[in-house]
């Protein structure tokens, strides 16, 4: 019997684990090493170097070598290494074939499944591209689990804690996941999911990168890309001393460049102000979709390798006003949990009653008219953001027109309002009897599962005619070509002679729209949203004063997503993170306490 392995593929690095003798146990590699580096080098001689060789390369052969492509996963963007040029996937699919040689010749026998973690909101393209990438590694992937999840499962495993609120955050090389997650009852539930999918440790290497060369007065961005792989690799170096130490010497040593500079924790604090301002907002979003108060969370799990930093840490535990933050091997989390769940599809009986419960990371619908722009259909959710799966639900549409001889269904995935500016995912249509409008019914039900496959199954009782239609994604690349050239397409025809102040209050609702996932005020939104829409094409004289009672009400609405959790401002007045260590530590918090009240200043006067 060949096994299942559980794979945590990471942007920065990927390691597997085995569920073994009633645990889950980490595979190491040929180095004896857990993480494999998610590196990928392609030699002049065509030996293709995966993990931490290749990483060597990264200064060496940039041209030859490639990372960070989990974040263009499900894109159609190509990378070329010497000769030829490869996809996201097939470059993952490099770092798997490592992993499970790694793993057969460990075990002593063939691996020829795996379950692989991705983020919570990669979407359907993202998801598809990773089990492709499992495919050509030669490696059957019929589960895809999302990296929070994964988490839970190695906490759930580890602590054998039961009816706990579970905040997961999991800041790692290129991405940041923030979620909530229940357990009760061998039950494990994500309650909500947010994220940063361009926010990582990168970036602060790339702050330190970019502000050792403006301390030199050296122009980064005409730098060679060598010289630039090197001067971001020792930013990392600096980035991880820091983790120890309160300073560092950032020390470059090449060709162009001999020089070094000292940076401390306080250092990196000012200079990376925009990016853990960006850390915030996911926290106080998952907070607000799952409406749960931050001192319902038992226990705050802390993964991935940028979790170790200090500063994050202590950044996250005066949002959150908690000392209690667990950091348990950070960098094994995933692939620990991502090993459950392998010896849960073994079945081994060990887990066999452990139940996990994922949630959909993003909202299914289909489109309806949009009597206030025929052009711009509206999206109607069937499936909403964070529902949990698998999840079934059915709607009923009418026609709209009178002799209305088709009714078209485009299926899409997405926040935004506009249906068009949502991924489109496929499309059913039916022939119908031509009757007055509202006269003809379609019933549309949606199941969603677990392994991320999309049932639409949609019926017209009166001619008791069906359809159905499986979505997942054999022909991803061309629909994603067309989408976003239709949304540039769409992006062209924007109206002109619009009222900035009006295009404002539009754009203001839609976000709002896209920020909150409850179905009501989503509906409330909309509402006054085509409300608006109706007064700027026939009701010039109201205008001014739908303008006024719109700002006041999505001020409103602002104020409900964001003052739900209301942890800055109270935070602010006990300063709860405040830790009595040095000089050092207290300074930074000085640092991240002006930044707050900067930021509420400007804030008000955004409303106002
Ligand atoms: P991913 O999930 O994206 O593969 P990881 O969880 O492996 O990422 O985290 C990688 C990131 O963690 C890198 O940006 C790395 O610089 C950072 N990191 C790892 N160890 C440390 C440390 N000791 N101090 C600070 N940052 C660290
Ligand atoms: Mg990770």
């Amino acid at each position: 019997m060949s096994r299942i392995i559980g794979i945590d593929l990471g942007t920065t690095n990927s390691l597997a684990a085995v569920w073994q003798d009633g645990e889950s146990k980490l595979i190491p590699n040929a180095f004896g090493e857990y993480l494999t580096p998610s590196v990928v080098s392609i030699g002049e001689d065509g030996t293709v170097y995966v993990g931490k060789t290749a990483k060597e390369r990264l200064a060496s052969y940039p041209d030859r070598t490639a990372s960070v492509f989990k974040r263009f996963m499900g894109t159609s963007r190509k990378y070329t290494l010497g000769e030829k040029s490869y996809r996201p996937e097939e470059l993952s699919a490099f770092v798997l074939k490592k992993l499970k040689e790694d793993a057969e010749r460990y075990l002593e026998e063939p691996v020829e499944e795996a379950i692989i973690s991705v983020p919570a909101y990669f979407n359907d393209m993202a998801r598809n591209a990773t089990k492709r990438a499992g495919m050509i590694a030669g490696l059957k992937v019929e589960r895809i689990i999302n990296e929070p999840s994964a988490a839970a499962l190695a906490c759930q495993n580890l602590n054998q804690e039961e009816d706990a609120m579970l905040l997961v955050f999991d800041f790692g090389g290129g991405t940041l996941d923030v979620s909530l997650v229940e357990c009760f009852d061998n039950i494990i539930e994500i309650k909500a999911v947010s994220g940063d999918n361009q926010l990582g440790g990168q970036d602060f290497d790339d702050m330190i990168a970019g502000h050792f060369a403006k301390s030199l007065n050296l122009n980064y961005a005409e730098m060679k890309p060598e010289t630039k792989a090197i001067i971001r690799k020792s930013a990392e170096l600096c980035k991880r001393e820091l983790t120890e130490k309160t300073a560092a010497n950032m020390v470059v040593n090449c060709q162009e460049i001999n020089n070094e500079i000292k940076i401390t924790r306080k250092d990196v604090v000012k200079l990376c102000a925009p990016l853990f301002e960006r850390i915030g907002k996911p926290v106080s979003r998952v907070f607000v979709d799952a409406q749960i108060a931050s001192d319902q969370v038992g226990q705050v799990v802390l993964v991935g390798g940028s979790c170790k930093m200090p500063v994050v840490q202590q950044y996250l535990s005066y949002l959150l006003k908690r000392e209690d933050i667990v950091t348990k091997e950070p960098d094994y989390m995933i692939a620990l949990g991502c090993g459950v769940c392998a010896g849960i599809k073994e079945r081994d009986k060990d887990i066999k009653d452990l139940l996990l419960t994922d949630i959909c990371p993003f909202s299914l619908g289909v489109d309806v008219i949009n009597e206030q722009d025929i052009y711009k259909p509206l999206m109607s959710f069937i499936i909403e953001r964070n529902s949990p799966l698998p999840v079934s639900k059915e709607n009923m549409y009418v026609n709209a027109l009178d002799k209305q001889s088709r009714i078209r269904l485009k299926i899409y995935q997405g926040e935004a309002m506009y249906a068009t500016e949502n991924l489109f995912l496929g499309e059913i249509s039916f022939d119908i009897p031509m009757m007055a409008a509202g006269q003809v019914q379609c019933f549309v039900r949606f199941t969603y599962d677990i392994n991320g496959v999309l049932e639409v199954e949609a019926k017209i009782p009166l001619t008791k005619e069906e359809k159905k239609l499986v979505i997942v994604n054999k022909d991803l690349d061309m629909t994603q070509e067309e989408i976003e050239e239709k949304l540039k397409e769409f992006e062209k025809v924007k109206r002109p002679f619009a009222d900035e102040r009006n295009t404002y209050i539009l754009e203001w609702g839609q976000r709002l729209f896209m920020q909150c996932s409850q179905e009501e005020m989503r509906n409330e939104i909309l509402r006054r949203i085509q409300y608006f829409q109706h007064t700027i094409s026939f009701d010039e004289y109201h205008l001014p004063k739908a303008r006024k009672y719109l700002t006041v009400y999505f001020a409103y609405i602002e104020g409900l997503l964001n003052s739900y959790v209301g942890f800055a401002d109270d935070a602010l007045k006990d300063g709860a993170w405040y830790q009595e260590e040095d000089e050092e530590e207290r300074e930074m918090e000085t640092l991240f306490r002006e930044w707050e009240e900067e930021k509420e200043d400007s804030g008000d006067n955004d409303e106002r």
